[in-house]
């Protein structure tokens, strides 16, 4: 058998008709690639076989086993063909129900026959009866197991049964070379109470009979609560690691020399925010130290972190570097690009630098002097969408990156390396900006790599949006409050719905709802925004409805991020219950950005989905950011919450940071403590957890 150094053998080749490949292809499907993947797949849920319970004494509702004779067995056809037997054990007797069987069955479970049965108890026509239940023949006296049945995640075509050999063999085997042995200092395992990692293990894949199942189910047994310290450490020990890394890399120091930024402050037309007063001095510092800045700047939708990014940007260019700003879509990178220009333009003027423009739809010549630009220099500030992310863009010294919307990225990391400056291990600071704001807990678990600012007030002034829900069938009053809203100067979204199987018929409805629109507004003027419009035609549409000569802009989902329109303060959503709650309060924070009271209108249409419900009541309630994104991960979980996000972070299987935080800080606390002094069982800490998936985390 091959060995793999750390990790023990590769599946070993068995049994029961799967050739060895096609197991490990199975086993692969679920994660797991070696014996130590297989005991760290830890049960859903457990049966309890370790006594048998007269049928007598069985009640309703109830998962019970019981062991008795077979006195009768008998196909049936009404309702449906089914193997319906009676078994009898002294006590009582009871019905039990096979709807799907083999003729082999019928053989095996015929009169007279011993079985023992495992299932709910549930009233039947005739008396209580058991559907499908766990069945084995056995004969009287057939020893009984003295340990809890796990039950584990599977995929098709693996059983129960062959998890359960593997595992059991994997637990020995791993046993004999010594790898469940300990990977936590003593002194921790004191301090926090912890089990060892090897009692816990063999406990939850085999728990006693006598082990609380309340406790295991809610998965608060000690030994779940090791398991759950362990899986959060190894994350935190990984994003730690990563942090130091990056802490060894050279960045250029940009002081704070307080010329550009402060004429920048006195040229607003606004005081910053304390908010934002303290985050900038956050990234202030960062900037101003020789390694790289890795920070991500997190703000509510409308919290002012343009004006942040904008600042560092000109701390950065007040030390002589360069600036890459970059935004996920077009629209959003040319907002910034007229924002930072009318605001910088004064400053830069007496420079003699400029700013360049970059996207993937520009034409070549522009990009061609753009570039060159950007390589001699002559641009101090590069503004463009991931286009300013290609090999081929060089800078002459690169000292800031700010990726805005950076979830929209995915993987962070990835990006950070392309974004070295010329001298060779000398790489940029980065700042990251987000404006879906994450609870604490996660920040702390997910983010642990980067240091967080978090923009926790909006700016002074603001009117709250208010959001109204209508029925579809409403739709004559929406159109008589956009009829108002426009005559009296104001301006108004209709957002498309969202139509995910198809984006022919996404376009579709959106062409349909400004037709009709169209027609029944005469006397407005109607825009259209959508994915497939060029990146020009996007650009002239926004420009229009910025200016006003556009009062009615009908949309696809395309406004969601980070448009700027103040004088909007009209949002109509349809199909609204098709959205996710992040989509809902990004869309939504696009209006209430003026001085005008601003109202959201959701329409929505019946029957609505119970999670839909529950979506539409979270938006209809909350307009907190932070609150909102907490229930929204109550609702989801957070596998699903961060979706494309972090492919390179080791998701959680069995803690949930928002359950577990009083383990998640303790391990915080341990991780940094294993790093600083104990190494090497740091290491072979991460090597368990993480094993291969750990080194694509530190390449
Ligand atoms: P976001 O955080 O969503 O990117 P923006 O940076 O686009 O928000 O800011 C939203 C609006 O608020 C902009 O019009 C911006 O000029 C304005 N703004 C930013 N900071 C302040 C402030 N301190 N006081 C008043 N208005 C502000
Ligand atoms: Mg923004």
């Amino acid at each position: 058998m091959k060995r793999n150094s750390e990790n023990g053998p590769i599946l070993p080749s068995t049994t029961n008709g799967f050739t060895s490949k096609a197991l490990q292809a199975k086993f692969a499907k679920l994660g797991i690639i070696n014996e130590l993947g297989l005991i760290l797949h830890l049960p859903l849920r457990y049966e309890d076989e370790t006594h048998i319970c007269p049928i007598s004494y069985v009640s309703e509702g109830k998962t019970v086993q019981v062991e008795g004779i077979i006195i009768q067995s008998d196909v049936m056809y009404r309702p449906r063909r089914q193997l319906v037997c009676q078994v009898e054990d002294g006590s009582g007797m009871l019905f039990v129900r096979f709807l799907n069987f083999y003729s082999s069955q019928i053989k095996a479970y015929s009169v007279g026959v011993r079985v023992r049965l495992l299932g709910e108890i549930r009233p039947g026509f005739f008396g209580i009866e058991m559907v499908h239940p766990k069945c084995h023949i056995v004969r009287e006296g057939a020893p009984l197991p003295d340990t809890l049945t796990p039950v584990y995640p599977t995929t098709a075509g693996l059983s129960q049964v062959v998890i359960r050999k593997l595992i059991r063999k994997a637990l020995i085997d791993q046993a004999r070379v010594n790898n469940l042995s300990e990977t936590l200092p003593n002194k921790t395992l004191t301090d926090y109470r912890l089990n060892s990692f090897r009692d816990s293990v063999v406990f939850l894949h085999h728990p006693p009979s006598n082990a609380s199942t309340d406790l295991l189910q809610e998965r608060t047994h000690p030994a779940w609560c090791r398991i759950k310290f362990d899986e959060l450490l190894a994350q935190q020990l990984s994003m730690r690691l990563h942090y130091q890394q990056r802490r060894s890399h050279r960045a250029p120091a940009l002081p704070a020399r307080n010329e550009l930024t402060k004429a920048l402050l006195k040229s607003l037309s606004f005081n910053l925010t304390s908010a934002q007063r303290k985050t900038f001095s956050e990234i202030s510092q960062d900037l101003s130290e020789i390694y790289p800045m890795q920070r991500l700047l997190q703000g509510d939708v409308g919290s002012g972190k343009t004006v942040v990014a904008a600042l560092a940007a000109l701390q950065a260019i007040e030390n002589g570097y360069q600036v890459a700003i970059m935004a996920p879509t077009e629209i959003l990178a040319e907002q910034h690009y007229q924002k930072l220009s009318n605001w910088f333009a004064p400053l830069f003027s007496s420079l003699g630098v400029t700013i360049a423009w970059l996207s993937g739809s520009q034409k070549r010549k522009q990009r061609q002097a753009a570039l060159s630009n950007i390589s001699k220099g002559n641009a101090i500030l590069a503004i463009g969408t991931h286009a300013l992310f290609q090999e081929h863009v060089e800078f002459n010294k690169l000292g800031l990156a700010v990726i805005d919307e950076q979830h929209r990225f995915g993987v962070h990391q990835r990006l950070a390396l392309r974004m070295k400056s010329t001298k060779s291990g000398v790489v940029s600071h980065q700042l990251m900006m987000s404006a879906t704001p994450i609870p604490r807990t996660l920040s702390m678990s997910y983010y642990a790599d980067l240091d967080v600012s978090v923009i926790d007030k909006l700016p002074p002034g603001r009117i709250q949006v208010v959001t109204k829900l209508f029925a579809n069938t409403r739709r004559d009053e929406v159109i008589v409050r956009i009829r108002e809203a426009c005559r009296v100067g104001k301006q108004a979204y209709w957002v498309c719905p969202l139509i995910e199987e198809s984006e022919v018929l996404q376009l579709k409805t959106a062409l349909e709802t400004h037709e009709v629109l169209s027609l029944t507004f005469p006397g407005l003027k109607v825009g259209l925004l959508h994915g497939r419009l060029s990146s020009q035609e996007k650009l002239s549409v926004m420009q229009l409805f910025k200016q006003g000569d556009i009062q009615l802009l009908v949309a696809t989902i395309v406004v969601e991020v980070g448009v700027d329109v103040p004088n909007a303060s009209l949002m109509v959503i349809e199909h609204a219950e098709r959205m996710g709650l992040s989509q809902l309060h990004q869309l939504r924070g696009r209006i209430g950005r003026g001085t005008e009271a601003s109202v959201c209108i959701l329409l929505y249409q019946k029957p609505l989905s119970e999670i839909a419900r529950k979506r539409l009541r979270i938006i209809f309630e909350n307009t907190d950011g932070f609150e909102i994104a907490r229930q929204d991960l109550l609702l989801r979980g957070p596998g699903e919450f961060f979706g494309v996000r972090q492919s390179g972070t080791p998701m959680l299987r069995f803690a949930d940071p928002e359950r577990d935080e009083t383990l998640l800080n303790d391990a915080r606390g341990v991780a940094e403590e294993m790093l600083r002094d104990y190494p090497e069982l740091a290491q072979r800490h991460l090597q368990r957890w993480l094993g291969e998936k750990n080194k694509y985390l530190r390449a």
